[in-house]
C-alpha cells in the first residue's frame, strides 16, 4: 500500500480504541480531509491516507494481523481492492456521495411506517368539560383494496427486482482518488423495495396505497383542555407494504364561553349585583355548568369579592372530584337616575354621616331601623 506510516499514527489512536472510536474519528479526518471541501495542498494525499488506515483497522481480521505484524501483516498480503472491499464503509453515504458526485445514499430500507396526521378539533367549553363523542372526516392514505398493497393489476403479482435479486440493496464498487471503495447502496431499479411492477393495478397506480376520506370517532373525555393532543393509533397514513401505520393525532381548542372562564379545573364567572344587593345581603341566583345555583352575597360585600362554590368547576381528568365555580362580584353603579333615586340617596348619605357621635344606644337603634327603611326603598327602586 501506499504508506509506511503507523496507521493508529495516521488517525491518533492508540491501539486500544475501540471500533467504533476509529469509526466516529476516521469520520471526523474524512470530512477535513475530503478533497472536495479541502483545497490545501497534501489535503488529498492525506485523506487517501486516513482512508487506508481506517480500510485496514476497520475489518477485524486485517486489524488483528496488523496489530500483531504491523505492515508486514498487509502489504504484499491484500491487494487495495481486498483491503477496501471489506472495509467498513457503511454510514459514510454522505461523505462518499460528495466525493462520488452524488450517487444513492447507501443504507438499507425496511418497509417505511405510513406518516402520522394532525387533526384540529375545536369543541365548546361545555364539551371540554363533560367530555364529548365526535365523528371527524380525514383523509388518509390507505392500502389499495383492490391490489391488497401490492400495486399489480389483478392476476398479476409483483415480480422479483432482477437488478438486486430482491434484496433492495447493491453492493457497488467505485473507484476514485487512486482507491476503490465498496459501499452497499439502494437498488434504483426498485428503489429498495426489492420488487417490480410490471403491470400496475389501474386503481392506484401501482402505488399499492390511495387516498380515502374516512370519518373518524374521537372520544373527548371529561375534563379535556386546550392543547391537549389525543393519540389515536394506526389511524394514521398506512405504511408500505409491512410497514405499520401512522397515528392520528386530534389537538384539542376549546372555544371561549360567554360567561366562564377556565383556569385549571375551576371554572371563573362574573356576577354583577346592585350597590343594595352589596350592602344589604341577598340570595341570588349564578350561572353554573350544571344550572342555576342559589348564592348568598353577603351585608355589606364590596366590589370584586370572590365566593367560592364548591364542586361546582370541572371534572378532573385523573381521579375523581370537580374544581369548584369562583364567582367574582362586580357593584354596578347606577348612571342614570331618577329624582325619586336621587332623593333617596340623599336621605341615605344624610343618615350615614349625619351626628355620627351623638346620641344615645336608642337613638342609634333608631337610626339603625330607619336607614335600613332606606336601603330597602333604595333597593327596591333599583331593582324595580
Ligand atoms: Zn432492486
Ligand atoms: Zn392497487
Amino acid at each position: 500500500m501506499a504508506t509506511t506510516r503507523d496507521y493508529y499514527e495516521i488517525l491518533g489512536l492508540s491501539k486500544e480504541t475501540s471500533a467504533e472510536d476509529i469509526k466516529k474519528t476516521y469520520r471526523k479526518l474524512a470530512l477535513k480531509y475530503h478533497p472536495d471541501r479541502n483545497k490545501e495542498a497534501g489535503a488529498e494525499e492525506k485523506f487517501k491516507e486516513i482512508s487506508e488506515a481506517y480500510a485496514v483497522l476497520s475489518d477485524p481480521e486485517k486489524r488483528a494481523q496488523y496489530d500483531r505484524l504491523g505492515h508486514a501483516g498487509i502489504d504484499g498480503q491484500y491487494s487495495a481492492e481486498d483491503i477496501f472491499r471489506n472495509a467498513d464503509f457503511s454510514g459514510f453515504g454522505d461523505i462518499f456521495e460528495m466525493f462520488f458526485g452524488g450517487g444513492r445514499r447507501g443504507g438499507p430500507m425496511g418497509p417505511r411506517r405510513g406518516s402520522d396526521l394532525q387533526y384540529d378539533l375545536y369543541i365548546a367549553f361545555e364539551e371540554a368539560a363533560f367530555g364529548v363523542h365526535k365523528d371527524i372526516d380525514i383523509q388518509r392514505t390507505e392500502r389499495c383494496s383492490k391490489c391488497s398493497g401490492t400495486g399489480a393489476k389483478e392476476g398479476t403479482s409483483p415480480k422479483r427486482c432482477p437488478t438486486c435479486g430482491g434484496a433492495g440493496q447493491v453492493r457497488t464498487t467505485r473507484s476514485g482518488l487512486g482507491m476503490q471503495f465498496v459501499s452497499t447502496t439502494t437498488c434504483s431499479t426498485c428503489h429498495g423495495r426489492g420488487q417490480i411492477i410490471e403491470s400496475p393495478c389501474p386503481v392506484c397506480n401501482g402505488a399499492g396505497r390511495i387516498r380515502n376520506k374516512r370519518k373518524i370517532a374521537v372520544n373527548v373525555p371529561a375534563g379535556a383542555d386546550s392543547g391537549m393532543t389525543l393519540r389515536l393509533s394506526g389511524e394514521g397514513d398506512s405504511g408500505e407494504p409491512g410497514g405499520s401505520p401512522g397515528d392520528l393525532y386530534v389537538v384539542l381548542h376549546v372555544m371561549e364561553h360567554k360567561y366562564f372562564k377556565r383556569v385549571d379545573y375551576d371554572v371563573i364567572s362574573e356576577l354583577p349585583i346592585s350597590f343594595a344587593q352589596a350592602a344589604l345581603g341577598e340570595d341570588v341566583m349564578v350561572d353554573t355548568l350544571y344550572g342555576k345555583v342559589k348564592m348568598n352575597v353577603p351585608s355589606g360585600t364590596q366590589t370584586h369579592s370572590v365566593f367560592r362554590l364548591r364542586d361546582k368547576g370541572i371534572q378532573h381528568m385523573q381521579g375523581h372530584g370537580k374544581g369548584d365555580q369562583l364567582v367574582r362580584v362586580t357593584i354596578k353603579t347606577p348612571t342614570k337616575l331618577t329624582s325619586e333615586q336621587k332623593e333617596l340617596l340623599r336621605q341615605f348619605e344624610y343618615l350615614s354621616n349625619g351626628k355620627k357621635s351623638e346620641g344615645n344606644e336608642k337613638d342609634r337603634n333608631e337610626k339603625s331601623k330607619k336607614s335600613k327603611g332606606i336601603f330597602e326603598k333604595v333597593k327596591d327602586v333599583f331593582e324595580g
